[in-house]
């Protein structure tokens, strides 16, 4: 359904503290708009000093923060007064380092989903929702991507392999974005559309944030997943697209529905031969591949994500997007990944999260 969408009215972002919602934000003030974005502690200067920096960066705009957590059901009617287009980015990105993933992920992801959209539909300038929801919400394992009819993950494709024990990250986003589309479905008044991205990689716009995202190509470069690797693709876009996407599908008057973004899916060794050439072999970047068993019985002791079953289901094994809606009805021109990893990891030493050599 066409919608125009008035773009002097302000846009909610909610989690504008996080890596991905500061680029949006950024891209919004750009384009003069009026933002309210929530963050769970307004006082939390680490959180929000980037925030007042971009704004301060793009006076075109203007940007008003609100205070938010998403277990609150109360805290995102203020925000949102006066919007026609929300955009829900906040959701835990933390893959380790938690005892219940129901309590650390699952439930902030659902409830939250479904505390902004009950909010919506009490608000009634809301005309569309744009949701990060991710690639993991479309597949659980590599190892899914057999079972797939076309060989390649698309839109129509759901996550059927997560559970809370296994890979619950992706388990919290698939169930968010279904409870999304059940609360879509039952009303008639606003639109949804999910930017689905895959691994986001690129440089941050705050230090402060605790995305996986960061923590992958850090673990590439401060010797943490040195000497080797395993034979393991991840798919990766750039930040800087995803933001686009979210703001092309805030106003495009056709936009709906669901959007993989992503733009390539690398082995971890071939993002590690990127980063050497780029930046020498002072770095600790991966040399080599491990074999399979190996990574099987001793990858937990690197990385408590990496157990036996999550090994044997995405080493070794193929994977493929299909990014062609994002490029036809978002107009995504996708940046080289090379240029992502580069300005990711020149960003990280910039910020000393990794020592210069
Ligand atoms: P991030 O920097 O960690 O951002 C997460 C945001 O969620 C932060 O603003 C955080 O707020 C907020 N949040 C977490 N728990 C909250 C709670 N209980 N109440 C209120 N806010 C809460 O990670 P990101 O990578 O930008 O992720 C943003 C979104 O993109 C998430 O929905 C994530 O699932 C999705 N996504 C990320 C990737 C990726 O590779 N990065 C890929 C696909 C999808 P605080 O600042 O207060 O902690």
């Amino acid at each position: 359904m066409h919608m125009i969408i008035d773009k002097t009215r302000p846009v909610m972002v909610t989690g504008a503290s996080g890596y991905i919602a500061n680029w949006i934000v950024k891209l919004l003030l750009e384009q003069g708009c009026t933002v309210h974005g929530t963050v769970r502690d307004p006082n939390n200067e680490k959180s929000v000093a980037p925030l007042k920096k971009i704004a301060a960066a793009a006076p075109q705009g203007s940007l008003k923060l609100f205070k938010a957590d998403l277990l609150d059901k109360a805290a995102f009617d203020a925000p949102m007064q006066g919007c026609e287009v929300v955009i829900h980015t906040a959701s835990p990105f933390v893959v380790r380092g938690f005892k219940d993933a129901k309590e650390a992920l699952i439930r902030p992801a659902v409830e939250g989903t479904r505390n902004v959209l009950e909010a919506v539909n009490r608000t009634q300038s809301v005309k569309r929702v744009v949701l990060t929801s991710s690639v993991a919400a479309v597949f659980g394992d590599n190892a899914d991507l057999k079972k797939n009819p076309r060989g390649i993950f698309n839109e129509e494709d759901w996550n059927f392999s997560s559970s809370e024990t296994h890979q619950p990250y992706s388990y919290s986003k698939f169930l968010a974005e279904k409870e999304a589309w059940k609360i879509h479905d039952a009303q008639q008044r606003w639109q949804l559309v999910t930017i689905n991205p895959s691994m986001v990689g690129g440089p941050a716009l705050t230090r402060n944030s605790a995305s996986t995202s960061i923590d992958t190509l850090r673990g590439l470069g401060n010797g943490r997943l040195w000497p080797g690797v395993p034979f393991m693709r991840l798919a990766w876009v750039d930040v800087r697209d995803v933001a686009q996407a979210h703001v092309e599908a805030a106003f495009r008057p056709d936009a709906e529905g669901r959007h993989i973004l992503s733009n390539g899916e690398p082995s971890m060794l071939e993002v590690a031969n990127i980063l050497r050439r780029h930046f020498g072999t002072a770095y600790k970047f991966p040399v080599f591949e491990l074999p399979k068993f190996l990574v099987k019985w001793f990858g937990r002791f690197m990385d408590s994500s990496a157990t036996p079953k999550f090994i044997e289901q995405n080493a070794g094994h193929d994977l493929k997007f299909d990014n062609t809606r994002s490029r036809q009805r978002l107009g995504i021109q996708y940046r080289p990944l090379e240029q992502t990893f580069v300005d990711h990891f020149q960003q990280l030493l910039d910020d000393g999260l990794i020592r210069k050599k």
